[in-house]
């Protein structure tokens, strides 16, 4: 790599809330930023009033905030290149779209917006369905091209509404180098003459993006595949500005999870998942579900993220942020579109849980709701649970019966499972219950297999039954680890209570 200070920018544009094939853009950037010991600033591209949302840009701060993706400049951070907001640099760009007007690089068009209607009708009535204002076309419209020169100043003088066209030359290959696709060839002639700048004094994304990436002294451009097609205009626009072009690396899309398109904003909610990384809710009161409100955890999102469209050549799947900037790079990013797993992201979040300390987790449960539980008591919950749960919320609804007694059975299972003889041995096993002075989870097993021997039954034929009555489900943690939480008293009441309720069941049916 040159040994230009790597400088990385994300910069969206403040249209919505970011989708996450946007937060991954911002985390190849930092990533690649912080691998390379550079910087990594965010940029609001908000050019296009038309477009604009309000409550996006703070959406967007927010979100990389709680992923943990953290910009060393951008607007409210400070830096020495800003503003970092494209509205707020508004005077910066006019100079430079005259400058290629006074080099002949570009013009001032007049047509009207009805005057390109009726182009674009007539070239369809005539085949054409794609009609587009290039080197060809140009020479029938009216622009500062085709006008006498005292006409173009009158009707700049008159405050006529134009917009300033970049002139595209006739049949040149413009070539540049992707980091991730290699060498991209496109000919002028497949392109049309964009618009870089309007009379209401804006400039368009491609002006002001150009001019932004120079002026910031940004290295390296990493951006989703669809500004692939802008490439070449761009690389057009350093040329006329005869400035060096940054390194450019076009991300692969993220594709729904059967691989069928590209994954939209509406595609989440529709398929059960969420596609943005927090809330998000519309003026209108629509909400948009988020990662961080379904109980991910921001390590799980981004180490999820990170793995779709880049791989580190190893098996290994679990990373921290550090270990993923030391991993990173863009040569293992792919090309082709990377589909989304919601499965995989799930497992993802289960490790990430898993991974956390008993007290973290107690803590985010205190968060979720009020418990009347010690710590050490919520702590061991924890424990017991927390290799069985996804999300914090699993360890509230799923381990129920470890705050209280049950308040449901699960009369499919009991029925299923209960025998004529099982409520004997449940009664005996309470008795060996009641005569046990040391009530740890070890002494529990060594005596209840000790019971099983004496009555030569199998494991299942007492263990269930036991679960089902004490806890009212028939899946969980070690019943006997269950068992010395809730204490020797506690589980011989339970047995009572807990029978009573399966005669209940079986009764009914
Ligand atoms: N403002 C563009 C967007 O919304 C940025 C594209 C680029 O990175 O050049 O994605």
């Amino acid at each position: 790599m040159s040994s230009v200070p790597v400088r990385v920018r994300f910069a969206p544009s403040p249209t919505g809330p970011l989708h996450m094939g946007g937060v991954r853009t911002a985390l190849y950037n930092y990533l690649f930023a912080l691998k390379h010991n550079g910087t990594f600033l965010i940029r609001i591209e908000d050019t296009d009033q038309t477009r604009f949302v309000p409550g996006a840009q703070d959406y967007i701060m927010d979100a990389l905030q709680w992923c943990g993706i953290m910009p060393t400049e951008g607007p409210g951070l400070g830096g020495n290149y800003g503003p970092y907001v494209q509205s707020e640099r508004k005077e910066m760009y006019k100079p430079y779209a005259e400058q290629l007007i006074a080099e002949d690089k570009a013009y001032y068009a007049f047509d009207s917006a009805e005057d390109l209607d009726r182009m674009r009708d007539q070239a369809k009535t005539m085949g054409m369905p794609n009609w587009q204002y290039n080197s060809v076309t140009r020479s029938g419209m009216r622009n500062s091209l085709t006008l006498p020169q005292s006409e173009v100043e009158q009707l700049l003088a008159a405050g006529e509404p134009y917009v300033i066209r970049m002139k595209m030359p006739r049949n040149r290959d413009i070539r540049f180098h992707d980091l991730i696709r290699g060498w991209v060839v496109v000919n002028t002639n497949n392109l049309d003459d964009k618009v870089l700048f309007k009379s209401d004094g804006m400039p368009t994304y491609h002006l002001a993006n150009i001019v932004d990436d120079h002026t910031m002294a940004i290295s390296h451009v990493i951006r989703g595949e669809e500004w692939l097609p802008s490439a070449p205009l761009h690389v057009m626009l350093y040329e006329a500005f005869g400035w060096d072009c940054p390194e450019f690396a076009h991300l692969p899309l993220l594709l729904r999870p059967d691989g069928n398109g590209k994954l939209s904003k509406r595609d989440g909610d529709r398929l059960g998942f969420p596609v943005f990384p927090t809330n998000w809710i519309t003026a209108e009161g629509e909400l948009y579900s988020g990662y961080r409100e379904k109980g991910y955890l921001p390590g799980a999102f981004i180490n999820m993220l990170a793995l779709l469209g880049w791989n580190p050549g190893t098996t290994q799947e679990i990373f921290t942020l550090e270990e993923l900037i030391e991993a990173f790079s863009l040569e293992r990013v792919s090309k082709a579109g990377a589909k989304f797993d919601p499965e995989k992201t799930k497992w993802f979040q289960q490790q990430y849980l898993r991974a956390q300390s008993d007290a973290t987790l107690a803590e985010q449960l205190r968060a979720l709701q009020t418990i009347e539980l010690s710590d050490a008591d919520l702590q061991q919950i924890c424990a017991l649970m927390k290799e069985r749960a996804t999300f914090p919320q699993d360890i509230l609804t799923d381990g129920a019966y470890l705050f209280g007694r049950p308040t449901a059975f699960d009369a499919e299972t009991i029925r299923k499972k209960w025998k004529p003889e099982t409520a004997a041995y449940i009664q005996e096993w309470k008795s060996i219950v009641n005569s046990l002075t040391e009530f740890s989870a070890q002494t529990i097993e060594v005596s209840f297999k000790t019971f099983l021997a004496e009555k030569q039954l199998g494991i299942g034929a007492v263990l269930l039954p036991y679960r089902l009555v004490l806890t009212g489900v028939g899946a969980g943690p070690g019943m006997f680890e269950i068992s010395q939480f809730l204490g020797k008293e506690e589980v011989l009441t339970r047995l009572d209570l807990g029978l009573a309720e399966v005669e209940k069941i079986l009764h009914e049916a």
